[in-house]
């Protein structure tokens, strides 16, 4: 692997970072703050929130079996994805490999920074390789894209080749892990201190259930998470999602209960959905959507779109012809959806695959 200082953009390795009011006294004895032009009514709005969220860190911590010097939060998942282009990639110069299909922010997020995205497309069980992967990259590639189980097909990525990409790789790997609760397979955050090129990512967005609230994670050595602090703007995190995340982390085992629900869920809507007259195939999910190739995906997708029921048709993505992601909702949703399809006009008219 490279150095952290040999992948990190110059601009980037030298800037000195704005010094908020908030970092320069970090003593707990004061009582009177009149360091941060604050209004000192309106309690407690009024005062800027802890730009490091040291108390949310502290809780993950124990959660997540984490040291908090190595976790960064931040306003989503997305957040820390531009952070990895802004801190490694020099616009026009770098590039980053990523699998092919998966999330679409990895390539806005490309766009957006002006570094070329290279695609490298999934076998037909939606698995990659590291080889091809590896034969993809150049010098000037400072990042790769993963993301297990992906979306959109719902599919963990084999360990065994993530851990040989981790190996063989010399810049950094990002392993998207948003929809990780939702699989057997255990967290690469177990793994962390073996890969010092590592960056996970996880999400308060999905099985915490709080998409509202913005708040991503990702998990990487000292160094990286200092970097990404460095970069990032002073109060990221607001006071009320760093509350609304306190109030979650207390609350774990009822999104344990969730999870265990959505998994059942999930095993009973994909046979039910395999039996359809519409459905070719039901991907096998790790997470909390299934991926399914049906008769039409254009046209049940706006039949769906009538009957008041949104899916997203993924039938333009490589190797998702004709397919629909389906996310796992509540019993009655799941049975709404079902039952819909059990009524679409065309089942049993010729098949359009
Ligand atoms: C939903 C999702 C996220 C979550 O993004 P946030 O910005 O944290 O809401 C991240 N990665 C993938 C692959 C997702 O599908």
């Amino acid at each position: 692997m490279k150095t952290i200082e040999e992948l990190t953009r110059p601009n980037i390795w030298r800037l000195k970072p704005y010094s908020s009011a908030r970092d320069e006294y970090k003593g707990a004895t004061a009582s009177v703050f009149l360091d941060a032009n604050e209004n000192p009514y309106n309690t407690p709005n009024n005062r800027y929130p802890d730009p490091l969220q040291w108390e949310v860190k502290s809780t993950l911590s124990k959660i997540k079996k984490v040291p908090s010097e190595n976790i960064f939060l931040g306003n989503g998942s997305d957040e820390a994805i531009d952070l990895a282009f802004r801190a490694f990639c020099e616009p026009r110069t770098d590039n980053v490999v990523a699998i092919d299909p998966t999330y679409g922010m990895y390539q806005v997020c490309a766009d957006v920074n002006d570094v070329e995205y290279r695609k490298v497309l999934l076998d037909e069980h939606f698995q990659f390789s590291a080889d091809d992967l590896l034969a993809a990259a150049d010098e000037h590639t400072k990042l790769i894209f993963l993301c297990s189980p992906n979306n959109p097909t719902g599919n963990d990525l084999k360990s065994d080749e993530i851990r040989k990409l981790l190996k063989e790789f010399d810049g950094l790997v990002v392993l998207d892990e948003a929809y990780n609760d939702f699989s057997e397979a255990p967290s690469f955050l177990e793994e962390l201190d073996r890969h010092p090129n590592l960056i996970i990512l996880q999400t308060f967005s999905k099985a915490w259930g709080c998409a509202a609230i913005r708040l991503g994670m990702a998990f990487a050595s000292t160094e990286i998470i200092g970097i990404f602090n460095k970069i990032k703007y002073p109060y990221n995190v607001n006071k009320l999602t760093q509350q609304q995340a306190l109030e979650m982390l207390r609350r774990y085992y009822e999104i344990e209960r969730w999870v265990k629900t959505l998994k059942e869920e999930r095993q009973r809507v994909e046979k039910e959905f395999s039996k359809l007259p519409c459905t070719v195939k039901v991907f096998p999910s790790d997470a909390n959507f299934f991926l399914a190739r049906v008769t039409d995906a254009v046209g049940i997708y706006h039949y769906l779109v009538g009957e008041g029921i949104i899916v997203r048709n993924r039938h333009s993505i490589a190797l998702c012809g004709n397919c629909l992601r389906v996310t796992i909702g509540t019993r009655l949703e799941n049975e709404t959806l079902l039952s819909a399809l059990k009524r679409w006009p065309e089942n049993g008219k010729e098949r359009n695959v």
